[in-house]
């Protein structure tokens, strides 16, 4: 029996040669103790999603902002949820993320998607991530890894869920 939990973390950039950050991301997640790195998807080109909070003049940068390249990556980890989302953050930080408005251009995002089958809902920490359901640029890199994992709350495969999604946004394999 294998040890450690199926985790999938979703991966993004839009900052300076993209793929090349994507990468790196890959290549440093596949580094950490605790985590064995299972599979990787294709990278796509996404097209930026702009947050329905952001203003009137926020809305206009962000939509001058470069497409994104996303991936999904599939690993199995002994980490806690918590520990995990540590180690995804330092990866972040070591990369030189910046923090800056929400939906807004970025060197490398790295977020903890599905783990197992558990429902974590704490102060810094919602998982099965709240905003995956409802991204393609999310759901149809994990398609093509794991299209029949169930998301937890909802009990719909990813397939199901790609399905139902009404976003009209591009998402092209690279
Ligand atoms: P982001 O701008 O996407 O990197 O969002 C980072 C913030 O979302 C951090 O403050 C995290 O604590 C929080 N967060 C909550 N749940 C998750 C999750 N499942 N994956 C990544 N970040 C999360």
């Amino acid at each position: 029996m294998l040890k450690g939990t199926l985790a999938y973390i979703g991966i993004g950039a839009n900052l300076d040669d993209p793929p090349a950050q994507c990468r790196q991301a890959v290549e440093r997640l596949s580094g950490v103790s605790g985590i064995t790195l299972e599979r990787v998807s294709s990278f796509y080109r996404t097209e930026p999603v702009i947050p329905e909070s952001a203003g009137r003049k926020q809305r206009g940068e962000l939509e001058k902002q470069n497409w994104f390249v996303n991936a999904a990556a599939e690993i199995r980890t002994v980490l806690s949820p918590r520990d995990l989302l540590k180690e995804l953050q330092h990866i972040e930080n070591s990369m030189g993320r910046i923090r800056t408005i929400a939906g807004g251009p970025r060197i490398i995002d790295l977020d903890l998607l599905l783990y197992g089958q558990e429902i974590y809902e704490e102060e810094g920490l919602t998982v099965p991530h709240p905003e995956m359901h409802r991204r393609l640029f999310v759901l149809e890199p994990l398609c093509e890894i794991a299209s029949y994992l169930i998301h937890p709350v909802f009990g719909v495969s990813m397939r199901g869920l790609k399905d139902r999604l009404d976003d009209n946004k591009t998402v092209e394999r690279i």
